[in-house]
């Protein structure tokens, strides 16, 4: 049998290892050093370029005036957030207004602090976060409690950038903060500049399954050097500068280590590689895929988006028939799904009141059958039993897609062969 197809596998240039061993003899094995703040400079080079769209090719070439945004390394995207969301301002009380289309880990942070999420659905092109239910659900958070929410978050759902000159034009209008998460989104463009560098803070995650990894860490574009230096005091335990140790405030244990910086180094000098390795397998499927009629891959909605397509999603619509389709969902599923780790709970029940069509799961069951990881999109923090009490401004969209879409493999180990038998065996299930 062939070797299995992973959504998206971590892939080493090699030179991580060259960038480890100098930590390791220069005896850098700390949360800090020459790693970690050379990484910083590769990863503001990397977000701060800018290119312009030619308007008679529709391509981006020309560089324009780089930006000067700062960025701090740190242990997780969750924990940028989690800082983000502080610098913001957030405490106990407080709402922040976040995309429910999306991982959790947009939204926990915000409840480590005591603050309640307020989810907002998405639109349809990008299926990330609507700008009108945005500005409805602000004036009507303003109405029910007669406070702003601190901060706004919208997602960079599978890379796809979301409607950003929208999102700003309202954030700026009510002087709320905007919180980019940037996270699957690493080197994805909107009109030519990087998510992550629109709003207040853009957040950035480097975790094993990313764009690129340095197997755990995270990282948080800062508007300039003095928020940057705040997040960096956050992100040390928050000392005072004393011989001996001093704290004003509560810090946190965040700082990325100088070994997982250099993994990041090293993965800096092939993340160009594949960014454009991800598009390659997005634009196949799209090819491979235009005449199976009930299947729609999820593109870019207009010039200004340019995904990195760090995983390619697909939906299918619901009168499609899939081999199997009737068995979907009989039996409890005891494991995670494509053995994603520290899933210790074991699923009490074999279905829930909100999950994708029969047909979506079967199609998972064959693929994974034939030893391909697909999975089900993620699944809408407002229909989550832990955020059943959280207010929610809801049009139906990111649960409609949620029951009709499936994300397959993207990563750089995925061949032009493996996407045509991911797509044979596709074809192969349909009724
Ligand atoms: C991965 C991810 C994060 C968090 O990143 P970690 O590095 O895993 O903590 C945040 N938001 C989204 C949307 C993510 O996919």
């Amino acid at each position: 049998m062939r070797d299995r197809i992973y959504l998206c596998l971590a892939h080493m240039s090699g030179k991580e290892q060259d960038y480890i061993k100098e930590a390791f003899d220069t005896n850098w094995v700390v949360p800090m050093g020459p790693n970690v703040n050379a990484f910083e400079k590769d990863l503001e080079n990397f977000v701060n370029k800018r290119v312009e769209v030619n308007p008679e090719t529709g391509k981006l070439e020309e560089e324009i005036t780089p930006l000067d945004k700062k960025v701090v390394c740190l242990s997780a995207g969750t924990a940028a957030v989690h800082l983000a969301l502080i610098a913001c301002g957030v405490k106990a009380g407080d709402e922040v207004l976040v995309q429910s289309f999306t991982f959790c880990a947009s939204s926990h942070p915000i409840t480590y602090l005591g603050a309640t999420p307020v989810f907002i659905d998405s639109e349809r092109e990008s299926w990330n976060m609507d700008p009108d239910l945005l500005e409805l659900a602000i004036k009507d958070r303003i109405e029910k409690t007669g406070k702003k929410p601190k901060a706004i978050i919208p997602v960079a759902l599978y890379g796809m950038p979301y409607k950003i000159d929208r999102i700003m034009e309202i954030a700026n209008r009510y002087e709320i903060p905007v919180i980019e998460d940037g996270a699957e989104g690493f080197g994805s463009l909107f009109n030519g500049q990087s998510l992550g560098t629109f709003g207040e803070y853009g957040v950035l995650s480097f975790n094993g399954n990313k764009m690129i990894t340095t197997s755990g860490g995270g990282a948080l574009i800062c508007p300039d050097a003095e928020k940057a230096r705040e997040i960096l005091w956050y992100a040390t335990q928050a000392r005072e500068s004393y011989p001996y140790y001093q704290h004003e405030a509560i810090g946190y244990n965040y700082r990325m280590s100088n070994i997982c910086a250099g993994i990041g180094r090293g993965q800096m000098t092939v993340v160009d590689e594949h960014i454009a390795h991800h598009k390659h397998v997005q634009e196949l499927y799209c090819e491979l895929l235009k005449d199976v009629k009930g299947i729609t891959m999820h593109g870019n909605p207009g010039p200004e988006f340019d995904s990195n397509f760090w995983l390619c999603t697909a939906t299918i619509d619901p009168n499609l028939k899939v081999k199997g389709q009737e068995e979907a969902y009989k039996q409890v599923v005891t494991g995670a799904v494509g053995g994603a780790a520290g899933v210790t709970h074991a699923a009490s029940t074999a279905v829930t009141d909100c999950q994708p069509n029969a047909n979506v799961e079967a199609l998972r069951v064959a693929l994974d059958k034939a030893n391909v990881e697909a999975r089900p999109l993620w699944k809408p923090m407002h229909k989550q039993p832990v955020y059943k009490d959280a207010p929610a401004y809801t049009n139906g969209v990111s649960e409609g897609l949620f029951a009709v879409g499936l994300c397959l493999p993207a990563g750089p180990y995925v061949s032009d062969e493996d996407v045509k038998y991911i797509v044979d065996t596709i074809k192969e299930n349909i009724l």
